[in-house]
């Protein structure tokens, strides 16, 4: 652990909430130990944001954002655990013990430093004379513009053209090893990772090089080698040149499958393009993209594969409110293809004209069913009912109501009657799934973060209870006959070991050693249960627990009977010779 327990106990205790929020938001309303004001992470006009003074959390009521006194200046000051624990220290007059986290910084800024060395020797090798088959390659792809802006270069044939350049420059073995430029060979030497490859520098927001990718220049495999995951890149984090896309004027990130169709963009003049690199997109990435536009076009490749995963792209894409459009290429494979053939004005105007996402879905839906038939049309009637029931703005309904009556053959009031229905069905799902839900005593209500969801809620309402209490009362629930295996939410289990573990080593429930091993949103989860407005008063407490206990218990075997229920029907299944 990088910071000690104690540090950062003292560290809680010396930096009161109460005071360290004040100073960014007036707490103007009072009840008991908790102190009102209006969130400074939501917009709104009646104060909801609550902080509790006694068990130095908060909490909005509105938002769902909460956390302890690390979580909020986190947020607030839009730092990281790290920094935001050493900005607490400095308000408090307090010195920072150096550390393993530090040692880590060191080694960080080394790497950063040793692949800005290796992506110029790159560049080097690729303007030498010995650069040739890299130089053909880029003339051949119209992208010797492009050579300075992506910091492009070669990787040589061989076998440890960077390793020696680099070790004559006092990197280490390991340290080239760390960096994922070379690997250990069975006899234990070094060779260079990247071999006859055109490269591709990956670099952040930032303009530090955190990574590579290398194309193939011969007929080998793969195509693409990225560098591994390295302390200082995360392939699901990163995302292929953003740091150019950024300073793009055109108002849309547009998205598409490879490093390669992203330089071809940039040189026809689309300076918004960017890649994931070696994944599909991922939510992290969603969310970095979300930071520098509102809009994104996909422009994925034509296949089959490209247009799967452009729906994929679309879910992904969609919780984070952007305006995403589609991309439909007619005639080439990618986009590259497209504006060889086309040119520049054609494929800007493919933009223009691109589908927005809702209309996109709408003909994907479509494709499965035959519209020269009755039935076809049916099955097409009810797969849109459903799709366009789910747009939330009624406007846009109507808008792509008719557009799918027309294509389903029938009269929009018609079709604006089925996708009613769909969503009076959808609503009623919802109420009845709710209605299960709040069935138990204490409303249970999903955390907002969706990672976190519960699978069983029944369960998850008694192990937050237990949480609550253990937190509350934690001389007479220290020793309880439970485990965070137990729990059913991986991650109020987690919680539950943590703090049964301060409580074993004699230390106050203070949350903040807590949170650097939990997320943001563990943390905003913890604090909305320290701080329930049903909350079961002291003299409850045991028989509350012993009920709480005794649920989760229930909840546990019921889920294992219901295994050994499964496995005897497979059984019999097998014996039988029943199903299929
Ligand atoms: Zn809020």
């Amino acid at each position: 652990m990088p910071f000690s327990e104690d540090f950062l106990d003292e560290l809680s205790r010396r930096n009161d909430i109460v005071d360290v929020v004040s100073s960014y938001v007036p707490l103007t309303k009072r009840s008991g130990v908790n102190r009102f004001g209006l969130c400074p992470f939501h917009g709104e006009k009646t104060p909801s944001f609550a902080v509790n003074s006694e068990r130095q959390i908060y909490h909005c009521f509105g938002c769902g954002k909460g956390g302890n006194v690390i979580n909020f200046i986190m947020e607030i000051e839009n730092l990281d655990f790290r920094d935001a624990v050493r900005f607490l220290a400095r308000r408090a007059g307090m010195e920072v013990p150096e550390d393993d986290q530090d040692r880590d910084r060191g080694r960080r800024s080394r790497m950063l430093e040793l692949n800005r060395e290796a992506a110029r020797y790159f560049y080097g090798q690729l303007i030498a004379p010995s650069g040739a088959p890299a130089q053909e390659y880029i003339r051949r792809r119209g992208i010797v513009n492009m050579v300075k802006p992506f910091g492009m270069g070669y990787a040589p044939e061989g076998w440890q053209n960077l390793t020696d350049a680099m070790t004559a420059k006092g990197f280490t073995r390991q340290e080239l090893v760390d960096a994922g430029l070379a690997r250990v060979g069975k006899s234990g030497g070094l060779y260079d990772y990247f071999r006859g490859r055109l490269m591709f520098p990956v670099i952040d927001v930032r303009g530090s090089v955190i990574g590579f990718s290398g194309r193939i220049l011969s007929d080998g495999e793969p195509k693409y080698l990225n560098s591994p995951d390295t302390l200082v890149y995360s392939k699901s984090r990163s995302l292929f040149a953003l740091n150019l896309a950024k300073k793009s004027k055109c108002g849309y990130i547009l998205l598409a499958e490879g490093n390669i169709d992203v330089v071809s963009l940039h040189q026809a003049g689309f300076d918004s393009a960017v890649a994931s690199l070696g994944t599909s997109l991922t939510p992290d990435q969603a969310r970095l993209i979300s930071r520098y536009t509102q809009q994104v076009v996909i422009a994925y490749d034509a296949d089959a594969a490209g247009q799967k995963a452009a729906q994929r792209a679309i879910g992904i894409l969609q919780p984070l409110d952007l305006k995403i459009r589609v991309l439909k290429i007619p005639g080439a494979k990618d986009p590259d293809e497209f504006i060889q053939q086309n040119g520049p004005t054609a494929f800007k105007n493919l933009i223009e004209r691109s589908d927005s996402q809702a209309l996109y879905r709408l003909e994907q839906a479509a494709e499965g069913f035959d519209l020269t038939t009755d039935d076809g049309r049916v099955g097409y009637l009810k797969a849109a009912a459903k799709l366009v029931a789910s747009f939330p703005g009624s406007v846009e309904r109507e808008i792509y109501g008719i557009r799918a009556a027309e294509k389903a053959g029938v009269s929009k009031e018609a079709f604006l009657a089925e996708v009613a229905r769909a969503r009076r069905q959808a609503a009623a799902a919802a109420k009845k799934k709710l209605d299960r839900e709040s069935s138990s005593p204490l409303r249970a209500v999903q955390p907002q973060a969706r990672q976190l969801r519960f699978e069983n809620v029944r369960s998850a309402v008694a192990e937050e209870g237990v949480l609550n209490l253990l937190c509350r009362f934690p001389e007479q629930f220290g020793g309880l006959p439970l485990t965070g295996a137990d729990f059913t939410s991986p991650s109020l289990g987690r919680m539950y070991d943590a703090v049964t573990a301060r409580i074993r080593q004699g230390r106050s429930v203070s949350t903040a050693a807590l949170a650097e091993q939990f997320s943001p949103e563990e943390m905003a989860l913890l604090a909305k249960i320290l701080q329930r407005d049903d909350e079961i008063p002291a003299a409850a407490a045991e028989k509350a627990m012993g009920d709480y206990i005794n649920k989760i218990r229930s909840e546990r075997d019921r889920a294992s009977a219901g295994d050994d229920l499964r496995s005897y029907a497979e059984k019999l299944k097998q014996t039988k010779g029943y199903g299929s």
